[in-house]
This record gives C-alpha cells, structure tokens and sequence, in this order.
C-alpha cells in the first residue's frame, strides 16, 4: 500500500509529491493528461517562484521581468496610474515548462508519477483509501493510507471525499498576440464585473491579453475579452481559458484525505494566482501530515492557515476596490499611485514599513 496517492501533477501535487518522497514516503502521483498541458496560466509570479522550483529554472522559465502595474479604469486610451519599484516585482514565466520541471523535480526525489492516469473514483475506509483510476490499459484500484487532491479549480477529489466547493469560480480567458514587448510594465483594466483584464509583455514569446469574470453574466467573458483586445486593436494568434477558484471553504480535509492548491482554493483574491499559495501549503502537508496518523491532518489545516489565511483575507478587501464606482477608483488610484513597497503575495506589506514610508510624500 502507499503512503499517499496525490491527484494531479500541477504546481501544487508535484511540489507535495516532491517532499513527501524526499522525506522517505511511498509516493504515487496520477495525471490525467500529459504535465503541463492544457495552459491555462498567465505565469506571472514574484521571485519567491525561484526558491521553489529547481536549480537551473530562472534561465530555463524566465521570459520577461516586470517592474510594475499600470492601472486604468477604462481601456487602452485611458489615464494610466503607475505602481512600481526600482527593483524586480514580478517574473513572467514559462507556466509549461515549471510543470516539467516540478513534476521531473518529484520523480528524482522517488515518487511514482504516472501521465494518462486520470483518478474517477475515491473511497474513504477506516485506515486506508481506494482510488479507482482509468489508465491507457483500462480501470485500476489502488490502496494508499491517503490521499491529496491536487486535481485544481474542478477536483474530483474534493466531490469524492464530500468536501465544500470554494466560494466561488471565476472564468478566466487568455489570448496572445505576436509582439515583442519586454516591457517593463503590466496593465490591468478595471473594466470587468468583479475583476479585471491585463495586459503581460513577455519579451519574445509575444504579449499575452487576458481577463477574469464571475461566470453567468451579459455580456459573457468570452464576448467581454473580444471587445478588450479590439480596443488594443491586436490579433490573437491563439486562445486558452480556465476557472480561478476564489474564498478556501472551512475545512480542506476529511478522513483520509485532503485538498492542496486551486482544489482548495488558496489563491490571491485580487489577483487569482495560486501557484506559490498552493506550493506553499503542500510544504506544509509534507511537513505536517503522518499517513499514519489522520489527527495530523488538523496540524496541516492550522499551519497553512496560520501562513495564508490574512494574506486572502485583507487580498479579499484589495478586490473589493475592483467594483467601487469609476470616480472613486479615479481618485484612490491618483492618490495612491507611485513608487511603492509592497510584496504582491503579501496584502500585509501594505502595511510594512518599507511601503508606508515610499506613501510619504
Ligand atoms: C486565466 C488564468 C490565469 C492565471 N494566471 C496566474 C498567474 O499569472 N500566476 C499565478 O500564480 N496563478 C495564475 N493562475 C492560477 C494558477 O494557474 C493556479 O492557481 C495553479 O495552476 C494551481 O495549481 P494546482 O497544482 O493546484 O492546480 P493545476 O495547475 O490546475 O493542476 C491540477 C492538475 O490535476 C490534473 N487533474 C485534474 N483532475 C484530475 C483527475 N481526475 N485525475 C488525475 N489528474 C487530474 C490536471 O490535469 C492538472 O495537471 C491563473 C489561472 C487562470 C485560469
């Protein structure tokens, strides 16, 4: 039997599968499809991304770095309020190739992990779980003494084991043109219900248009991302999209089971992003979860929301500007912008004395 069965070979199940192998567990991970496919990921992630992936990956991943946001709360042609710092905010990434190399990164520290494997079925016993997989051969089960569910925004895993859905799911659409940009700047339009619409130069691999929108709503986001790039008056060479999983539900484990990553929603509320919020609760789970001991699993619900729980909470209140009538967000926005100090993982830097200080005038 294995210690752990992890779903899903994203940021999160890899990270997971790597430490929990690296610490001497029996590790199976099962992918449906192949690593790092579909994209449905802009890529955009401060450098803490460097100290959790891989020797090597900044020369392998990195497309462009960005020094700040501009933001506008129209279109293209509208006023831009800058946000920015004399050093690197954020890395624009290659999202496909940080799953290979996690995922590669898991397997040489020992766990088993399988592609074209796609878990259907999951049931909770007193001291182990069955996991029913389709494989390319046909239906297997397998019995492990847990299991994590790392299978994203739609988890099979969190249905299986009846834990709660997220708060909510936003729709996210994606494009990318073919111009090189490497600018040092991102653009985000405050034009959409609830959210925004970006704009991410990534150097050579073209610019990429994007937006998130709460599903169900007229005009729907696939029309509303239609009218963004017309107004940049770009071509899209090509298309992807993807949920965003916003607000953890009130537990994230079960009996023998448990969720990391957008299967449990720890994600930025004002900016969707869940890859180092989700890789930083799987090093949690490695740290904290004994197979052998379900009463663990409490240890690793305090200590990722003892990490994370303020950041989503106050990102939760950052968001809450994103609907504030356009003549408030004008004036917060003339107010505010500038040189600043904040860390865009942490809402509480806000806070922090480095930022107050570049609020002086
Ligand atoms: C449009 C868009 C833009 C985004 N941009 C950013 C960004 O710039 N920065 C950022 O930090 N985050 C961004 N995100 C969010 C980010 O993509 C996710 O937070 C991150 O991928 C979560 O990682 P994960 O490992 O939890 O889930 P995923 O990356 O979704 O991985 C889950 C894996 O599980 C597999 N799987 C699913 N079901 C099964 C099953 N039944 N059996 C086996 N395998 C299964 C899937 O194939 C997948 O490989 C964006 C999301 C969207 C939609």
């Amino acid at each position: 039997m294995y210690d752990f069965v992890v779903v899903g070979a994203g940021p999160a199940g890899s990270r997971f599968s790597r430490r929990a192998a690296a610490a001497g567990y029996d590790v199976l991970t099962l992918e449906r499809g192949t690593v790092g496919t579909p994209l449905a990921c802009s890529g955009h992630v401060s450098s803490d991304i460097w100290s959790f992936a891989p020797d090597g990956a900044r020369d392998a991943l990195l497309q462009n770095v960005v020094y700040g946001a501009r933001f506008h709360v129209g279109g293209p042609e509208s006023e831009a309020h800058p946000f920015y710092k004399d050093s690197v905010v954020s890395n624009v990434i290659d999202r496909q190739e940080l799953d290979r190399m996690l995922a590669d990164a898991a397997r040489e520290a020992g766990a088993d992990l399988r592609e074209q494997h796609r878990v259907m079925g999951v049931e909770e016993y007193r001291d182990h779980v069955e996991v029913t997989v389709r494989t390319p051969d046909g239906v297997e089960t397998v019995e492990a003494k847990m299991v994590a569910g790392c299978d994203g925004p739609v988890s099979t895993v969190r249905s299986e084991l009846g834990l709660p859905e997220p708060a909510e799911k936003l729709q996210g659409v994606l494009g990318f043109s073919a111009e090189d940009d490497a600018g040092d700047f991102v653009d985000v339009h405050l034009t959409v219900p609830r959210f925004f619409a970006w704009r991410i130069p990534r150097g050579s691999d073209g610019v990429e248009y994007g937006l998130a929108v709460p599903p169900g709503g007229e005009p729907d986001a696939t029309a509303r991302f239609e009218e963004f790039v017309a107004g940049y008056g770009v071509e899209m060479e090509r298309f992807c999209a993807g949920m965003i999983p916003v607000g953890p539900a009130d537990t994230v484990t079960s009996r023998r089971g448990f969720l990391i990553g957008d299967a449990a929603a720890q994600t930025k509320p004002f900016t969707g992003g869940g890859i180092l919020y989700g890789m930083t609760a799987a090093d949690h789970a490695a740290a904290e979860i004994d197979p052998d001991r379900p009463a663990t699993l409490v240890n690793y619900e305090r200590a990722w929301r003892d990490t994370l729980s303020t950041e989503i909470s106050l990102g939760r209140w950052i968001r809450r500007a994103y609907s504030l009538p356009e003549p408030v967000q004008s004036v917060g926005l003339r107010a505010l912008s500038g040189e600043i100090g904040v860390h865009m993982d942490r809402p509480t830097s806000f806070f922090s004395r480095e930022h107050l200080r570049k609020l002086l005038p």
